[in-house]
């Protein structure tokens, strides 16, 4: 993509509205555009973001064998009366009436539409296991959105359920989705620790949610300093095989973590004093195996082995897809700007082209891009007749891993200029051996 040609409003002024690093960035760097409070619009370079994020998240998912699908937005609120939760849910639901007087909601979750549609086509305990999920908007009227895209009103959110014939397989379904989660965002370069929380208006009774600790995040945190050193890593994981799942769950819960909700001096009390610790996180993600209760309001029987209909063992599970933007510049920017992981970023690398209409370096700067597009690689090119200064704070800002400069001095010398966002670093290298560092 050649600069020029791309759509990217950065803005020069810090924007006083923003309270919080990430949310300043994503303003400065022309990733979004507030609609109304709480409510986005996802500009170009937000966006492409927003879609390797959902990427990760879908990839991840399905390896874990659950089944993608999509739900719409508006729901009836039918469905939510049967769960009688559309009168507990309150005020943060966005309650619509259609032109035929029929009420109407954006939905702020999906258990009562997921739980309708198993109902209508799930009759035996031989279509179980299943666990359906999507990634779509949600709607919920938060008393103060703020922090940008972190407390937004409209957010995407990825939401999984699953439907089991005994409490044992779903507690099974519980162990994958966390296992699962703990790769997705291990890939997007976070380490967001599972913490014993409160099931809230979900329901139910085991639940964890995954915090990335971050001075600005919104949960008080209290855990075993001994939890920061676990990794998942690139082991080898069987989802089918229950022993293995419950193990990591055993491994990554054993040790003291809770939010404030749940969150028990005397329990915390028990860990060495000098590996206590006291912090704050974001909440990227929730699980939840919470039982029979949707399935007993609302229906949702299988016949088991033996003929007899039973109420399906459920659970949700979610991951705040929108908000995972916002938690990573939390966790990885610096001065300058935002720093992406090597999974996330919406350009592997740009290029610099230092003095823009000279013919040598353009035409470096031409073979450059094609080269790494040929690699199946995506650089941004800034190819605006500007100083070098501006463009350099401009790829500094917007956070690409990597950075080649391209200027007659060097091209004189057969090199070009290499540098990691992240460490800082530069080097001179042929284009061939600067191309073969970011691939
Ligand atoms: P919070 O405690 O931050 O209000 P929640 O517990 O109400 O979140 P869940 O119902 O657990 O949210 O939803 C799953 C995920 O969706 C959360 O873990 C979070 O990452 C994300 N999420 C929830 N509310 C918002 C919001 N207003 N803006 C952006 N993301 C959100
Ligand atoms: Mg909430
Ligand atoms: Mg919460
Ligand atoms: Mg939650």
């Amino acid at each position: 993509m050649r600069l020029s040609r791309y759509f990217l409003p950065v803005l020069k002024e810090t924007p006083s509205e923003a309270q919080i690093v990430s949310h300043r960035l994503m303003l400065r760097a022309g990733m979004i555009k507030q609609a109304s409070a709480g409510i986005y619009s996802w500009l170009p370079l937000g966006y492409k973001v927003l879609r390797n994020i959902e990427q990760i998240v879908h990839e991840e998912q399905i390896r874990a064998g659950h089944i993608p699908m999509l739900m719409p937005t508006l729901q009836s609120a039918d469905l939510w009366r049967e769960s009688g939760r559309y009168d507990d849910y309150g005020q943060e639901m966005l309650r619509i009436t259609d032109r035929h007087g029929r009420d109407m909601l954006y939905g702020p979750t999906n258990e009562e539409l997921i739980t309708d549609i198993f109902r209508s086509h799930v009759g035996s305990y031989k279509d179980l296991p299943l666990t359906l999920y999507h990634i779509q908007w949600k709607f919920r009227d938060e008393i103060r959105p703020r922090f940008g895209v972190m407390r937004g009103r409209e957010f995407l959110m990825k939401d999984g359920y699953n439907f089991d014939l005994t409490k044992e397989d779903a507690l099974h379904a519980y162990n994958r989705h966390l296992v699962s989660y703990l790769r997705t965002y291990e890939r997007m370069g976070l380490q967001a620790i599972p913490m014993r929380a409160d099931s809230g208006p979900i329901g139910g009774d085991d639940t964890h949610e995954f915090l990335v600790l971050a001075e600005t995040g919104e949960s008080e945190v209290f855990y075993d300093a001994q939890i920061t050193d676990l990794k998942f890593g690139d082991r080898a994981i069987d989802y089918d095989d229950k022993a293995q799942c419950q193990a990591v769950l055993e491994e990554f819960t054993s040790r003291y973590a809770r939010t404030d909700e749940t969150h028990d001096e005397a329990e915390f009390a028990k860990v060495p004093e000098e590996r206590r610790r006291t912090a704050r996180g974001i909440e990227v993600g929730q699980i939840f195996y919470f039982g029979t209760k949707y399935s007993d309001a609302m229906g949702a029987t299988v016949a088991d082995s033996e003929g007899n209909k039973v109420p399906v063992h459920m659970g949700s599970h979610g991951i705040g897809v929108s908000r995972l933007l916002g938690a990573i510049i939390e966790a990885s920017h610096d001065d300058n700007g935002i720093i992406w992981p090597e999974g996330v970023t919406p350009f592997h690398c740009g290029i610099v082209n230092l003095k823009q209409g000279d013919a040598e370096a353009d035409a470096a700067c031409d073979a450059l891009h094609a080269s790494l597009t040929a690699l199946g690689l995506e650089p941004l090119y800034d190819d605006r007749n500007e100083r070098a200064g501006g463009k350099f704070a401009t790829m500094d800002l917007i956070g690409l891993p990597w950075r080649i400069t391209v200027g007659p001095r060097g091209l004189k010398n057969g090199v070009v200029e290499l540098t990691s966002r992240r460490t800082g670093e530069s080097e001179e290298l042929p284009p061939e051996q600067a191309i073969a560092k970011v691939a």
